[in-house]
């Protein structure tokens, strides 16, 4: 049996997973790595533990999956590839001859920066950096990081310019690191987040490298997410494997949702939701202030064609990027997390589960509402002073009213997010393809497929984002065949039919809009 290795490396925890010819899960594991909060707003990761944690849980799965075929932990399984996605923006810098980190690595979490992107805006520089990138000039984007990295570490400007830093966003460090130093590359899909790569040539852009001070020196070579790119050292895992598949963690779980057509969009529901939406050849610019990104490049076509790989395994360095496809991309902030604050903040419930059969012991929310606007709204809203409001309520609303408004608020804040996408793209959207943590709960599946007006729909395997990257590396080594193999794997779990009347549903969407309305403005 023959396997391709998935390493998914998140923002909380480091995965390996083995995946097999039917794309499923052979074999798992996993380890949390320690977050640090040095000052308030800052978020930063120990780059070298996330290499360690990485390295420790390939390894782990791949011994798992020796003991599992054959009783011994030395008969290793034979794996046809590696392929990487990566918790995105993340910024780490290191020393190219050490290959030790000069830094911690900022998190995209991180708000360090938020000033120098206020500085920037002033200076009226937003809308030709959004122009160029498809991005909201933000400090959640790598960007800025890096700027702060080579101005705040002693030495680190100087040293760049001469050529000895190197940068990457996480999945160029683990490239680095997993060929002992002989790579130094990311995909485009990582590229499109960092505010230095130009969407539309698929290149790092000089003007808005000067805009931000960065040496071109630092800078990875950016390559297509599926091709061969190197091999690792043959000491990690006794003989050398190719890396064949690299994506950000979003656009390879879109990968993995195989919404290869354009129209085709997948939501992950997890602490906040990830929506993205193929819109194909396009970089469509969006009105609502959703982002635009490339959801992936392949190193000839932006799919494989019919009966095709995408590379034939070759071990020659892939070629640079000509053609991406691209997507709409918009986030919703507290989508799990609401959950999660009536458990931990209300104390209604013990656990996440226990809140579908509290919502499901009421027919209706009894006209409540609840705008989870407590960290302000996102997209299409975008207030930063909205805040949490709970409105409706009766002597008569007990908690389940308040858990069922609760999952209700997560299915509309999905749904208006939906209809900015729709409008933005000039698509009908058929279905919604859907995973993450809080897909399991059945009655809010059904509550986004009634709010939706289309089908919502549960894969098998919902391990989506660790697939997406197999599936990269599979097509680029003749692993898969192509892009209809991989549709045809592709399996429906459930399927939820949007079964509310339309009129009711408008009335609905249209109270939702009331009470989002009363949400806003409220901090000072
Ligand atoms: P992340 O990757 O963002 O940590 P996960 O995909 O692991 O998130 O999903 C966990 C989130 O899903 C939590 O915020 C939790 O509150 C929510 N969740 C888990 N189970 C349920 C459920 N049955 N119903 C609703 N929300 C749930």
């Amino acid at each position: 049996m023959d396997y391709i290795l998935a390493l998914d490396q998140g923002t909380t925890s480091s995965r390996a997973i083995l995946f097999d010819r039917a794309g499923q899960v052979a074999a798992l594991a996993q380890q949390e790595f320690k977050q640090h909060f040095p000052q308030p707003g800052w978020v930063e990761h120990d780059a070298r533990e996330i290499w360690t944690s990485q390295l420790a849980v390939a390894r782990e799965c791949i011994k798992k999956m020796a003991v599992a075929q054959s009783g011994y932990a030395q008969v290793a399984p034979n794996i046809v590839a590696i392929g990487i996605t990566n918790q995105r923006e993340t910024a780490v810098l290191w020393d190219r001859e050490t290959g030790q980190p000069v830094a911690p690595a900022i998190v995209w979490q991180d708000r360090r920066t938020a000033g120098r992107c206020d500085q920037l805006r002033g200076l009226g520089h937003a809308k030709r950096i959004l122009r160029k990138t498809g991005l909201v000039l933000d400090a959640y984007f790598s960007g800025t990081k890096l700027e702060w990295l080579l101005d705040h570490v002693p030495g680190a400007r100087a040293r760049a310019e001469r050529g000895e830093l190197a940068f990457g966003t996480i999945d160029s460090w683990l490239i680095w690191n997993l060929t002992g130093g002989r790579v130094h590359a990311t995909d485009a899909s990582n590229a499109s987040r960092t505010l230095l790569f130009n969407l539309h040539t698929l290149q790092w852009d000089d003007e808005l490298l000067a805009l931000l001070h960065i040496p071109r020196s630092v800078l990875p070579q950016v390559l297509p997410s599926s091709g061969v790119l190197g091999e690792t050292e043959a000491a990690l895992f006794g003989a050398p494997i190719r890396i064949a598949g690299v994506a950000g963690d979003q656009q390879a779980a879109t990968f993995g949702q195989a919404c290869f057509a354009p129209g085709m969009a997948k939501n992950t529901y997890g602490t906040g939701c990830f929506m993205l939406m193929n819109t194909g050849t396009a970089a469509v610019p969006s009105r609502n202030q959703l982002l635009t990104t490339v959801a992936w490049c392949g190193p000839s076509s932006p799919l494989p064609r019919e009966g095709e790989g995408w590379g034939g395994g070759g071990r020659k360095a892939v070629a640079k990027p000509s053609r991406a496809c691209y997507a709409l991309e918009g986030s919703v902030f507290m989508a799990g997390a609401t959950i999660q604050w009536l458990r931990d903040g209300l104390q209604m419930i013990a656990s996440a589960d226990e809140v579908e059969a509290l919502a499901a012991s009421v027919p209706d929310t009894g006209d409540v509402y609840l705008v989870p606007a407590f960290a302000g709204l996102g997209a299409p809203d975008w207030d930063g002073h909205a805040r949490g409001t709970l409105i409706g309520m009766t002597r008569g609303t007990t908690r389940a009213h308040i858990a069922r408004a609760a999952l209700e608020s997560i299915a509309l804040q999905v749904a208006d997010m939906f209809g900015a996408m729709a409008r933005d793209a000039g698509f009908a959207l058929k279905e919604l393809r859907v995973d993450g943590g809080a897909c399991r709960n059945n009655l809010l599946m059904q509550m986004q497929a009634d709010f939706l007006g289309v089908p919502v729909v549960r894969p098998q395997v919902t391990e989506t984002t660790a697939l997406g990257a197999a599936y990269l590396a599979g097509l680029a080594t003749g692993f898969w065949s192509g892009a209809d193999e991989i549709t045809a794997q592709w399996a429906v779990e459930r399927r939820f039919e949007p079964a509310m009347a339309d009129g009711h549903r408008a009335a609905k969407l249209a109270r939702w809009r009331q009470a989002v309305a009363r949400s806003r403005a409220w901090a000072q």
